[in-house]
């Protein structure tokens, strides 16, 4: 079996304990990986704290090359990188390919953005002093991630966090972690000095012995909400900031002046891509009733299409689930959902031979608008239809949801278009199109789907605490000193 070490203030090793990794294709295990203790995480955070002084004094135009020159390294090694992130979490080879290298744009942009963040001069109301402010790295970033796009949400930490001056202790899932530990090779070659990136994996307690330690400046998470409490709760301990990205129950609407044929691409895109593993799914298509025989039709000859097959193929669109465990929660939920009076449109069985296959799934839930896949994410290929009539309706359901993290709205109505946008209570909305990301453009939630923004200027931003500095400009004694000045 391959093995994996982790990268601990600037060297590879081996850990005392392991695990086995499983091809979710097969079932069976592949990789051996090193399982972290309390003790590897604690030196992993006191080497980050060692190396944090001196790469928060390197200029942040030697910051921003040394990111160029990692992007560089992800650009060139992202066939590699996307073969083990499809032979160790199952994600189809077509998108780990264009993924990983649509990474490599992510370090790109806060290469170029490290000497952009910039300080204040402020026109104070003294006139014997000049006072500014100085925007100064927080410390030591405690990062946090699933498995699923686990290079790309680990770029939207490390590229803003390196950028600022932060040093990192990246924990990657104890799940599928194969592509972030030789990603660590990519740190290793860039040339960061030791201790400034740390890339480990392990369980629930890994995560709690690094969320917990006292030099832990800032937690920057992304998983499910159940676990972001946990987080939340460790950080009452060293009083830590946090960024949370959680996951979503995202609303897919479509009205009926809608183009039905690009809706429904649109919607295959945000509930059958990743296999459904996507925090931004749309996984509540809200279809005007005009419509709805016309959509779920097209929706259903495309969902029965759609090649189910080995992940490493380039034609295959469906590969398996990361898990037994999510696969078997997906089916009791589809189960539980049909029990409670959901009509099967397609899918909805549980396949018969190795890995952990489950086929594209839709749900009519019109009757029941408060199954359990309406209301709970499955993070799966299980889409829940629900219809409505008018608009208001339309909206009022998008928002009936404890999380608030994406949302789709297809129509052809300008009008329409711009009253839901200012409705809907989402960190993002896209109109007539889905899943689409960049660099510069923040995301994030609210609610269950949590607190906090990744990409664009101001992820750099939270990476930064501020120095207000006073200047006295006289050389007169201070006067009365009982009185504030
Ligand atoms: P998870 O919450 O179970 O695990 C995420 C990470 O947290 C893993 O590295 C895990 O080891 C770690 N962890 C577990 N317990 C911990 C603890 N007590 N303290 C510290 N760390 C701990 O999530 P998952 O099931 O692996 O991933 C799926 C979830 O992630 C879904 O809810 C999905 O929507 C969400 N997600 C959100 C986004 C986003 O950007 N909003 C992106 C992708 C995934």
């Amino acid at each position: 079996m391959d093995r994996f070490q982790h990268y601990i203030d600037g060297r590879f090793e081996d850990a005392a304990q392991g695990f086995d990794s499983i091809d979710p294709a097969t079932g069976t295990p592949w990789a051996r990986m090193p399982a972290a203790s309390a003790e590897d995480l604690g030196r992993a955070v006191v080497a980050a704290d060692r190396a944090f002084g001196a790469w928060a004094a390197t200029t942040a135009t030697a910051r921003g090359k040394l990111l160029y020159r990692l992007a560089d390294l992800v650009q060139e090694a992202a066939p590699r990188l996307a073969a083990l992130e499809t032979r160790d979490t199952g994600k189809i080879i077509r998108e780990t390919s264009a993924q990983i290298a649509y990474v490599a744009e992510y370090y790109r942009y806060y290469a170029g953005l490290a000497d952009k963040i910039e300080g204040a001069h402020l026109p104070i109301d003294k006139p014997d002093m000049e006072v500014w402010l100085r925007r100064e790295p927080v410390g030591v970033v405690a990062a946090i991630v699933p498995w699923n796009s686990q290079l790309f949400l680990s770029a939207v930490k490390l590229g803003p966090a390196l950028a600022a001056g932060c040093t990192v202790v990246l924990k990657a899932s104890e799940d599928g972690p194969a592509p972030l530990l030789e990603f660590a090779r990519l740190v290793d070659q860039a040339g960061f000095p030791a201790g400034v990136v740390n890339i480990l994996t392990g369980g629930p307690e890994a995560g709690v012995a690094l969320t917990t330690h006292p030099k832990v400046a800032h937690i920057a998470f992304t998983g499910g909400p159940e676990t972001a409490r946990h987080i939340v709760r460790a950080s009452a301990e060293n009083l830590a900031k946090t960024s949370l990205e959680l996951g979503g129950k995202s609303p897919f609407i479509v009205f009926d002046d809608a183009d039905l044929d690009s809706a429904a691409n649109a919607q295959v895109a945000g509930i059958f891509a990743a296999t459904g593993q996507s925090c931004v799914a749309g996984s509540r298509l809200l279809v005007q009733r005009s419509v709805k025989d016309a959509f779920l039709a097209r929706l259903k000859a495309k969902a029965e299409a759609v090649a189910i097959g080995a992940p490493d193929a380039m034609a295959t669109e469906v590969g398996p689930l990361c898990t037994a465990r999510q696969r078997d929660r997906l089916h009791g939920l589809v189960t539980e959902t049909l029990a409670a009076g959901a009509k099967l449109v397609t899918g909805g069985q549980m396949p018969q031979g190795a890995g952990f296959y489950y086929p594209p799934t839709i749900l009519d839930c019109s009757d029941v608008p408060d199954a359990p896949s309406v209301r709970q994410e499955l993070f799966g290929p299980v889409l829940s239809v629900v219809t409505f009539d008018i608009e208001a309706e339309a909206l009022q359901l998008a928002n009936d949801t404890a999380y608030g993290l994406a949302s789709g709205v297809f129509t052809r109505s300008l009008t329409r278009a711009h009253r839901m946008i200012r409705g809907i209570r989402a960190g993002i909305v896209w109109v007539n199109t889905y899943r689409a990301v960049s660099p510069i453009a923040p995301f994030g939630g609210h609610g269950l789907s949590g607190h906090g923004r990744e990409g664009g200027l101001a992820a750099a931003l939270d990476y930064t605490t501020v120095k207000t500095v006073w200047l006295r400009t006289s050389d007169d004694p201070i006067p009365d000193p009982f009185v504030m000045r």
